[in-house]
């Protein structure tokens, strides 16, 4: 496989020659005119961020004659056309003092042309992005969600970039620097060459490496060192200070994850690496990989309340996975020369899926997830895989390359259509069916971990990209375990089956099943995601805010009896609704014809649902299967000295 070599491998960073590079390209009119061997400068302003707004000043090194520049579209880790253009203010071109005009491509939104006049040398930009003001503010995946609030600030540069069409993101040098609001502190895993009474000058990068450089700020902040050679270390920002208590034993286990990482990889693939980990309710919970750093986001109360730390502890561990498992090995269709061309999502089941896996594997052998939490999480996700009626449609090859669309679903008909990380899920179930296969027919010798270390390790290297396709992969399996990989995942990814893809969990010794008690991480996530989850009955999920029904289980009681997403609980059979009362019917139906009846006030009118409903409460759990091994608590054996 060809390697594209991202960074230099010890010597500091070479700024390429810009203009050279887009001559080269043909995107500068002027050919013959003297090239300028300089970085471009981004200087940004996130001073005004708390109200939901950064700038931008850029310097571009130009020549005279018609130039076109680009806003990042395609984003590495979004696996989407995700660049929030609709929130771009700019740009702003000046040059020598004067306004220059430009004009927008008709059939390319995220390009500007703008003609540089005679003699000019350097062209000043001005960008700002607007944030929207609620948490989750993605509309059709082009509105920027927020990204700062009044203790805290992600800045993703990307948001506030332009660089020449046509021109390789990694023959593109940037200097960048930062103003922040008065005594915040920061992270990044750029290198800072300059402190500034409000912010930082960085060292010269690619573009590729700027963009893969998110920088974390806050008023309330605590570096945590991690351990490890390359060290890694934790930067939180938080809402509150006192968010920021992590206990001693979480901190332990979040440096034994770095032990076990290294350990299941078997090397690494970065300088340093920083997790970079916001607190707060008011962003959005979601989690970024990036090759040196990973852009965590968690809502405020994570380390504090243990049934949200719970259902956050495989956050951290998955997106580290990803240095690995994304960013070192990267699908093919997903190393695209910059961000305009189209990222091919179809092996989403190796990077995110494989990925997913590992989260929870990781979790479990660090400590952050005990063993029955564990087992806890497959039951969830074997649940909800079975109550997708979408699997009987559309096949997971079609969910991974329609991954664009699926990200910026509502949870809303999540079950008829296939959630966000529907395939992540599925794929992490299939990688269990795998390693679950090689231990058995290996007798014990081998398993997933040796993939993972012929597949991502190797001699460890500073940050690189080495690009796979299918065959490797099935290689790589090959040499591990001989057995028709090809065929295992062909089949895998092709069919139309309905109900989950339980084989996995059935070699690892478990059955999915459903009983009346909800397991802790069942309670977990309802704390975390601030719902009461009912899939499993009645067939819906009741969010705290506003008592709205979400998602219909397809074919359930609530499907059967007419029920929308988005309809306010109002009342249960007569009374006041309440979480309480909902799970006192369930227990104890009051009717012995199994009639619950649902008062729900949808738009502007009122209406009553009649569901039909004996079974009691029913939640996910896992049940051994009598006569065969655990591989699952082999799987969650950690491996790394204590
Ligand atoms: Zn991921």
């Amino acid at each position: 496989m060809p390697i594209i070599n991202r960074h230099p491998t010890s010597a500091p960073w070479i700024p390429p020659l810009w203009v050279l590079a887009m001559m080269a390209l043909g995107t500068i009119g002027c050919a013959g005119t003297a090239a300028a061997a300089t970085s471009a400068t981004i200087e940004v302003n996130t001073r005004e961020a708390p109200r939901g707004i950064m700038s931008a000043h850029l310097r571009l090194p130009v020549n005279a004659g018609p130039l076109t520049l680009v806003y990042p579209k395609w984003l590495p880790g979004r696996h989407s056309p995700a660049g929030p253009l609709t929130s771009l203010g700019g740009p702003r071109f000046t040059a020598d003092g004067r306004t220059l005009p430009w004009r927008r491509d008709a059939a390319d939104l995220n390009a500007f042309s703008v003609d540089i006049p005679a003699g000019v040398t350097s062209l000043e930009a001005d960008l700002e992005i607007l944030t929207a003001p609620a948490p989750d503010g993605v509309v059709q995946g082009l509105e920027s969600p927020r990204t700062a609030t009044e203790s805290l600030l992600i800045l993703e540069w990307h948001q506030l970039m332009l660089y020449p069409a046509g021109t390789r993101s990694d023959d593109l040098s940037y200097q960048a620097s930062v103003h922040l609001p008065m005594g915040w502190k920061f992270a990044t895993a750029l290198r800072t060459t300059a402190a500034t009474a409000d912010g930082a000058q960085f060292a010269p990068v690619s573009l590729t490496t700027l963009l893969d450089s998110t920088l974390l700020a806050g008023r309330y902040f605590r570096d945590i060192p991690l351990g490890g050679a390359p060290a890694v270390t934790l930067h939180i920002a938080a809402d509150t200070p006192v968010a920021l208590n992590m206990k001693a034993e979480t901190q332990a286990h979040y440096q034994r994850l770095v032990r076990e990482a290294v350990e299941l990889f078997g090397a690494t693939h970065y300088n340093k690496y920083d997790f970079l980990w916001a607190l707060t309710d008011q962003i959005m919970p979601d989690g970024l990989e990036h090759h040196e750093s990973s852009d965590n986001r968690s809502p405020l109360r994570a380390l504090l309340d243990d049934p949200i730390r719970r259902a956050e502890a495989n956050l951290l561990p998955h997106e580290y996975a990803h240095s690995w498992n994304g960013k070192y090995r990267r699908p093919l269709g997903l190393a695209t020369p910059d961000y305009q061309a189209p990222m091919l999502d179809e092996m989403l089941w190796v990077y995110e899926g494989l990925t997913e896996y590992l989260g929870d594997v990781l979790a479990v052998r660090s400590g952050l997830l005990t063993e029955e939490e564990f087992r806890d999480e497959f039951a969830r996700i074997a649940a909800a895989m079975d109550s997708h009626s979408a699997r009987e449609w559309r096949s997971l090859r079609d969910s991974t390359i329609s991954a664009p669309l699926l990200y910026y679903q509502s949870r809303a008909w999540a079950a008829r259509l296939r959630r966000q990380d529907d395939f992540y899920q599925e794929s992490a179930l299939l990688w269990l069916e795998a390693d679950t296969l090689i231990r058995r027919e290996s007798k014990g010798r081998k398993s997933l971990d040796d993939f993972c270390k012929l597949f991502y390790g190797g001699e460890s290297t500073p940050p690189k990209v080495v690009p796979y396709d299918f065959d490797a992969v099935v290689s790589a399996l090959n040499a591990v375990h001989a057995y028709d990989w090809a065929g295992f995942w062909r089949e895998r990814l092709d069919r139309l089956r309905p109900g989950a893809p339980l084989e996995g969990l059935q070699a690892a010794g478990w059955s999915l099943a459903l009983t009346s008690h909800p397991s802790s991480m069942h309670l977990a996530h309802e704390a975390d995601d601030k719902d009461l989850d009912l899939h499993y009955s009645l067939g819906f999920y009741v969010e705290d805010e506003g008592a709205t029904i979400g998602d219909i289980v397809p074919r359930s009681p609530a499907d059967l009896a007419g029920a929308s997403p988005g309809s306010h609980l109002i009342a249960i059979n007569g009374y006041k609704w309440s979480k309480e009362l909902l799970h006192d019917t369930l227990s104890a139906p009051p009717d012995s014809t199994g009639k619950i009846a649902l008062l729900v006030q949808k738009d502007d009118m009122y209406k009553t649902l009649e569901l039909k409903y004996s079974g009691g409460e029913r939640y996910p759990n896992l049940s051994r299967r009598p006569g065969t091994d655990d591989l699952l608590a082999k799987i969650a054996h950690p491996r790394a000295p204590p």
